[in-house]
């Protein structure tokens, strides 16, 4: 329960309920050290600064761990089976994720990149390589 007394910049609630809204994910930056996290909270867990900014996080990451559901909820039983993983962004931010259409272990490694494609569905979607937005090198020449 959050004390009421406290001015947060917007509830945990407001946070989830709005964390995928128009194709972006939401975080948060400290404005003392610099840490993006994915995570709500009140104060920075690295240097305690409060309160921290909303920042918009990057929709390209890394999979830094995954499974292979077979057993899904009722909202996404004609997916599975599907890969659930958890994604380092670029720039800052761990989220976990859900990448329809990976269904066994050998269709994905841990350091694939992946982005995040905006969906209907519940929970943050991920698709495998690098996506627009988000620069890359061979549009730089
Ligand atoms: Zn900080």
């Amino acid at each position: 329960m959050v004390d009421p007394s406290v001015a947060a910049p917007h509830s945990i609630e407001e946070f989830v309920k709005g964390y995928e809204e128009g194709g972006r994910l939401r975080g948060l930056r400290c404005a003392n050290c610099g840490l993006v996290t994915a995570t709500w909270g009140l104060a920075c867990s690295r240097c305690g600064r409060y309160p921290l900014e909303e920042a918009e996080l990057s929709t390209n990451g890394t999979v830094v761990a995954f499974t292979i559901q077979t057993v899904p909820g009722d909202e996404f039983l004609n997916d599975a089976p599907y890969a659930y993983v958890v994604v380092d962004l670029e720039r800052g931010g761990r989220v976990t994720g859900w990448m329809p259409g990976v269904r066994s272990d050998e269709e994905l490694r841990v350091g694939d990149p992946v982005h995040f494609v905006p969906s209907y569905k519940p929970g943050v979607q991920f698709a495998k390589g690098s996506g627009s937005p988000g620069p890359r090198p061979e549009e730089h020449r």
